[in-house]
C-alpha cells in the first residue's frame, strides 16, 4: 500500500517526504547487523485494554488443553498420529476434503477481516505479540528499567547488579518458555500424554522429552533474542499485508493532514506561520516495538500494537490539541474524511466466504461416522462356483470416526440377486477411533451377468440407520444372450 507521504498545504504546495526508509528495515543496519530495539514502556487507555484482553486470551490459551467436551479435548492437533479434534469432534486424514475446505474458508475469512480491519489480529490477539509485548517485555522493564535505562546500560560494562538482573531475567524467560512448550505439547498430543511426560523420567519417553526441550529453546530464542524479527521477516501473514491491505482498510495511521507540517513548538513561532499538530517529539517512534516511524505511512513492520496511539494522545493532551493524531483510520478516511467499510472487494470476499461456509456446513452435516473403503484383492479376477455363481473377493476397511465402538451391518442395495458373504461370519464391530479390515465375497448368479463390469452398491448400517452407501466394481465374464 502506498505510504502517506503527501499533503497539499493551504497555499497549494505539496509536501513530500522521500520513501528511502522503505529500502531498509529499522532493525538492521547498512552492514546487515541487528539493531536492538529498546522500545519505551507503553502507557495509556488502549494499553490498559490490551492488558485486559491479554489476560483473557492467555487464560483461554493455557486452560484450553484442560477443557473437554464429552470427555474429548476441545482442540487437539496430533500431527504425529494424524488425529485432530476440533470442539470435541474428531477429524481423520479421511476427512481431508473437509479439512481443506475449512482451511480455505479460514484463509478467506482472514483475508476479508484484514481488508476491513487491517492487522487488529497482530496487535490484539496474536500469541507472538501477546507474549512478546505483554509478558516478556514487561518482565524486562521490571528488571532492567525503561528504554533509556536499558540502552544506557547496554553500552556500559557489566556490573554485579546488572549481571544478577540479566541472569534472573533469562531464568524467568526459560521457565516461561518451558511453560509455553508444555502447553503447545498439550495441544499436540493431549494433556494426559503431556502429564505422563512430566511424571516419568526422560529416558522413558526420549522423543517426547526431546520435543519438549526443542520447543522450549525455540520459544526462548524467539522471545529473548529473535523478537520483532518474527513479525518483520518470518510471519507469512505479516509479509502478505502488502497485497491484503487496501486504502479503505482500518489501520493504525498518522493523520498527515492534521499533523503536517510537523515541527517543534516554539514560543517565538509567529502565529501566522501555522504548523501542523505534530510537534515532532518522536515519542511515537520511541514506543514502537518494531522501531518504525508511523508518520511515514503504513508499513509492513507495523503490528498495530497501538503503543504510538497512546503515546501521541498523551502528547496531544499536554499541548491542548484533540487526541487521535495517530488513530485507527484508513488512508481514504483521512484523505477524504469518510470511512468506507463496504467496498467492491469486501462484497466479493463476503460472497465467497458465505458460499464456502455453506459448503463446509453441508459437508459437516452430511459427514458419516464411518468411512468405508473397498478394494479388490490384488491379483484376483473372478471365480466361478459349482452352484453357478461368479464371485469376487474384496478387502473392506472401516474407519470409525467416533469415540465409541461401532457395530455395523453391511447389505447389498443393488442390483437384485447379488449377495455378500463374510467368510469368517463374525459380526462387524469397529473399535472406537479405530480401523477394522475384513474380507468379503460378492456373489452374482452367472446368468445375471450381462457385462464385464457390474456396479454393485453396498449400504453400511448402524442399528438399521444407513450411514454410508459405497459403490463397488464387480468383474465377471460376459455371457452373450
Ligand atoms: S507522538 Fe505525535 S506529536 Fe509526537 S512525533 Fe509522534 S505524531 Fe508527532
Ligand atoms: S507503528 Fe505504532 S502500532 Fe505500529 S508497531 Fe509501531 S507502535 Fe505499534
Amino acid at each position: 500500500m502506498n505510504s502517506v507521504m503527501e499533503k497539499e498545504s493551504e497555499g497549494g504546495d505539496l509536501y513530500s517526504y522521500d520513501e528511502e526508509f522503505r529500502d531498509n528495515i529499522a532493525t538492521v543496519d547498512e552492514k546487515g547487523k541487528r539493531i536492538w530495539i529498546f522500545s519505551k514502556k507503553p502507557i495509556g487507555n488502549l494499553h490498559k485494554w490490551r492488558i485486559a484482553v491479554t489476560i483473557l486470551l492467555l487464560s483461554i490459551l493455557f486452560a484450553g488443553p484442560f477443557i473437554k467436551i464429552n470427555g474429548q479435548p476441545l482442540l487437539l492437533f496430533n500431527i504425529f498420529e494424524r488425529r485432530f479434534i476440533i470442539f470435541g469432534q474428531a477429524f481423520w486424514p479421511q476427512d481431508f476434503v473437509l479439512l481443506a475446505l475449512v482451511l480455505i474458508t479460514f484463509f478467506v475469512f482472514i483475508i476479508l477481516f484484514t481488508v476491513v480491519f487491517g492487522r487488529i489480529w497482530c496487535g490484539w490477539m496474536c500469541p507472538q505479540t501477546l507474549f512478546m509485548e505483554m509478558v516478556f517485555r514487561k518482565i524486562e522493564y521490571w528488571l532492567e528499567g525503561d528504554a533509556n535505562e536499558q540502552r544506557r546500560a547496554s553500552k556500559e560494562p557489566l556490573t554485579w547488579r546488572r549481571t544478577t538482573n540479566k541472569t534472573v531475567k533469562h531464568i524467568i524467560f526459560l521457565l516461561l518458555s518451558l511453560l509455553i512448550a508444555h502447553t503447545s505439547m498439550a495441544y499436540l498430543i493431549g494433556v494426559d500424554q503431556t502429564l505422563l511426560l512430566i511424571q516419568h523420567s526422560p529416558a522413558q519417553n526420549l522423543s517426547g522429552f526431546i520435543g519438549l526441550m526443542a520447543f522450549t529453546f525455540i520459544f526462548y530464542g524467539v522471545f529473548a533474542h529473535f523478537r520483532e524479527q518474527v513479525c518483520i521477516a518470518v510471519c507469512p501473514y505479516g509479509r502478505l499485508q502488502g497485497v491484503l491491505l487496501i486504502k479503505d482498510s482500518i489501520v493504525v495511521a498518522y493523520d498527515w493532514l492534521r499533523g503536517e507540517p510537523r515541527g517543534k513548538m516554539k514560543k517565538e513561532t509567529l502565529p501566522e506561520i501555522k504548523k501542523g499538530d505534530c510537534i515532532d517529539c518522536k515519542l511515537c517512534v520511541h514506543v514502537c516495538p518494531t522501531g518504525i516511524d508511523i508518520r511515514n505511512g503504513t508499513q509492513l513492520e507495523c503490528v498495530n500494537c497501538t503503543a504510538c496511539i497512546d503515546a501521541c494522545d498523551e502528547v496531544m493532551l499536554k499541548i491542548n490539541k484533540p487526541k487521535g493524531l495517530i488513530r485507527y483510520a484508513s488512508h481514504n478516511s483521512i484523505s477524504e474524511g469518510m470511512q468506507k467499510i463496504i467496498t467492491p472487494r469486501v462484497i466479493g470476499y463476503t460472497i465467497v466466504l458465505v458460499a464456502l461456509l455453506g459448503l463446509v456446513s453441508f459437508t459437516v452435516l452430511t459427514r458419516s461416522d464411518v468411512e468405508t473403503n473397498v478394494f479388490k484383492v490384488p491379483g484376483t479376477l473372478y471365480q466361478r462356483s459349482e452352484e453357478g455363481y461368479i464371485t469376487n473377493l474384496y478387502n473392506i476397511e472401516f474407519v470409525n470416526k467416533t469415540f465409541s465402538d461401532l457395530p455395523l451391518e453391511i447389505k447389498v442395495e443393488s442390483p437384485a440377486g447379488v449377495s455378500l458373504v463374510k467368510p469368517d461370519g463374525k459380526p462387524v464391530v469397529v473399535p472406537a477411533e479405530g480401523l477394522l479390515k475384513s474380507v468379503y465375497f460378492i456373489r452374482i448368479p452367472a446368468s445375471d451377468i450381462t457385462q464385464a463390469k457390474t456396479t454393485v452398491y453396498l449400504g453400511i448400517y448402524k442399528e438399521g440407520k444407513q450411514l454410508e452407501r459405497v459403490k463397488v466394481k464387480f468383474i465377471g465374464p460376459v455371457y452373450k444372450k
